[in-house]
């Protein structure tokens, strides 16, 4: 039964058309109305109609074809050869006929797009099927052909999912709202498995649900969704900021225990966070530890994830309306805002951001149409969390790297795959191609290359140097010959090589090959190991940066054995994805509208505190630093 709103929808399409006899349908699908219809072109070619309707109903609408007018997929697909460039370098069309979309991969999308979109409605004039982009990443990645073939494959559930999110995001509020609250689940006071859920009358909404992997025990590794208002069938979004495990490592556990609402992310972000879901299962599974969750909960998750790009608003439940914003902190990662209850209030998560260039992104977006509330990160809030400069930071580890490569040693980096290990390998590459960097081979051992690859897919979501290089192929950094992706088996090979560079996952020393590498290098003072992201409290990572001299390890034989430390140790700060603490009190500063609360979580018990008392005294707005499982009214 279609609801109230859906009723009245098809009866302002009926009245606003002047000919609605090839309107075939009318159905919410996700945020988004779509109208299937006899004659798509005619509303495709209108534009203005469109336009007209969705501000008379207040929705985005898709216009999709009636599937019994679409022409038969071998001639469409000859005839979108005719009418794409063959420059355009099509790879692979796929025709999803519950939707009626055709995917078209291509290495040059701007050819299969046209000006201002012209070869797409051509497209559809003549096929009568709704095109639909995707880029051919130079660097094949098998994670995202994965996720590609599997929304097609589920497309027909996937269609039912969609249409029942629909309805229940236009559903007739029950309530009317008059507050808005937020609970902290995690990540208050601490970095790591961040969660919280916003509430109003009507709705609940989780904004991130992490993991905290430098734990073993449950209670101190996952969010509290124990809490009592936390109701999973009340629940009507999740919503990520980003693919770290901290941010994203348990979703999956909310829909293997019955969650059937949407997720929502940034495309970039879907195909990393699944990325790094599947490698904490194998990771989990080489450990001999009980993961949360399995595969199954992760495809489950892909076939409910509803992608935006940064700036796309979209209604999320009757009385919230979502907008994801650039944070600078990795691929795809956004600040999130919502706008509730129709100007009740807007309150903006930043998720983790930088308030800075990098050589991979442009600095965090401050501004918004509206803002009251905040919810800022610290981890790099306390009072003495200034970065060295960028600049400072590339001369120190070119230093570093010359000075052990010309003593015999190796160099290795602790890195996340996603992120700081991009930012390296820019550097290096451009440093190395100057001759400013001794030339020697790098190794990337871990996710590093598949993460690599899945940002040669989103040039448009990289800062504009580096898309313009990754743009034209033979200036793309990453295709570089200096690097080498090790394979499982390869590691003992490349600690017996020559001098070299080795940057290894996981970033903090808590498993991964980086501690194989570790243990190897570890006794020889030539070699030098260099710190370039946070390390948390109770990882290896951590007490190595502080100075232990002696690690105990488990040998090949799972023998313990004491490894002493006789490699350099150095910690660079300015490579961070994070703000600092200047960056931080900057970005308050600039936030546009100026915020009139906000509340500081995801730092250290202290920093939190620390700069909560900052945001106070030094800008004189309101600002409080929770703890898990305390909840503040915004409103
Ligand atoms: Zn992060």
């Amino acid at each position: 039964m279609a609801n109230d709103e859906l009723k009245q929808v098809r009866k302002d399409v009926a009245e606003f058309l002047p000919d609605s006899s090839w309107v075939s349908e009318v159905e919410f699908e996700g945020p988004v109305l779509v109208l299937y219809s006899t004659k798509p072109e005619l509303l495709v070619d209108n534009g203005n109609l469109v336009r007209e309707l969705a501000k008379r109903v207040r929705k985005r609408i898709i216009v999709r074809a009636d599937s019994s007018v679409l022409k038969e997929e071998k001639e469409a697909e000859e005839l979108i050869k005719q009418i794409v460039p063959e420059d355009a370098g099509i790879q692979k069309m796929n025709f999803d006929s519950e939707s009626g979309e055709v995917i078209v991969e291509a290495e040059k999308l701007g050819l299969v797009i046209g000006k201002a979109g012209s070869t797409l409605r051509q497209i559809t004039a003549e096929t009568r099927w709704t095109p639909r982009v995707q880029r051919t990443p130079p660097i094949k990645s098998e994670i995202m052909e994965d996720i590609r073939n599997t929304l097609l494959s589920e497309s027909k559930d996937r269609k039912k999912i969609m249409r029942k999110i629909g309805r229940r995001i236009y559903r007739t509020p029950s309530a009317k709202t008059d507050w808005i609250r937020v609970s902290f689940l995690g990540g208050a006071r601490e970095v790591g498995r961040s969660c919280e859920l916003v509430t109003t009358p009507e709705s609940q909404v989780i904004m991130d649900c992490g993991v905290n992997v430098a734990y073993q025990e449950n209670h101190r590794a996952y969010p509290y969704l124990a809490m009592p208002e936390f109701i999973i069938e009340n629940l009507d979004a999740v919503v990520v900021s980003h693919a770290h495990l901290d941010h994203c490592g348990f979703i999956p556990y909310l829909y293997k225990y019955g969650y059937e609402g949407p997720t929502y992310c940034t495309p970039p972000t879907l195909d990393l966070m699944t990325l790094l879901q599947l490698d904490f299962l194998d990771i989990a599974m080489k450990d001999n530890k009980d993961a949360p969750y399995t595969k199954k909960d992760i495809k489950k998750m892909i076939t409910h994830t509803i992608p935006l790009a940064y700036g796309d608003v979209r209604d999320i439940s009757p009385d919230i309306r979502l907008t994801l914003h650039n944070s600078g902190h990795i691929l795809g990662s956004s600040i999130c805002h919502l706008h509730v209850g129709n100007g009740l209030y807007n309150l903006a998560y930043t998720g983790d951001f930088k308030f800075d260039k990098t050589r991979l992104l442009p600095p965090a977006s401050p501004r918004f149409p509206r803002l009251e509330g905040l919810i800022i990160e610290s981890t790099y809030g306390g009072s003495d969390d200034m970065q060295q400069s960028r600049i400072d930071s590339e001369r120190k580890l070119i230093s570093i790297v010359n000075e052990t490569i010309r003593r015999g040693g190796k160099v290795l980096i602790p890195v996340l795959s996603v992120g700081r290990a991009q930012e390296l390998m820019i550097l290096i590459e451009e440093k190395m191609r100057q001759r400013i960097m001794d030339q020697v081979p790098v190794y990337l051992h871990g996710m590093i290359w598949s993460a690599t690859a899945i940002h040669t897919a989103y040039p448009e979501y990289l800062c504009k140097e580096l898309r313009n290089r990754i743009l034209h192929n033979e200036d793309n950094p990453f295709l570089s010959e200096i690097f080498n992706n090790v394979s499982p088996g390869g590691l003992d090979e490349v600690v017996q090589s020559e001098p070299c560079i080795i940057m290894a996952t996981s970033g903090m020393m808590i498993g991964g090959p980086v501690i194989e590498y570790f243990k190897r290098l570890a006794p020889d003072p030539n070699n030098t190991l260099v710190f370039v992201s946070y390390q948390a409290e109770g990882s290896l990572g951590r007490r190595v940066q502080r100075g232990l001299r002696e690690v105990a390890v488990t040998d090949e034989n799972g023998k313990l054995k004491v490894i002493k430390m006789n490699m350099k140790v150095v910690t660079i700060g300015g490579f961070s994805g994070h703000s600092d603490r200047g960056q931080l009190l900057r970005y308050v500063r600039k936030a546009s509208p100026r915020p009139h609360r906000i509340l500081v979580q995801h730092g250290d018990y202290n920093k939190c505190e620390n700069l909560s008392k900052s945001i106070n005294r030094m800008l004189r707005i309101n600002a409080f630093a929770p703890q898990n499982l305390e909840t503040v009214r915004f409103m």
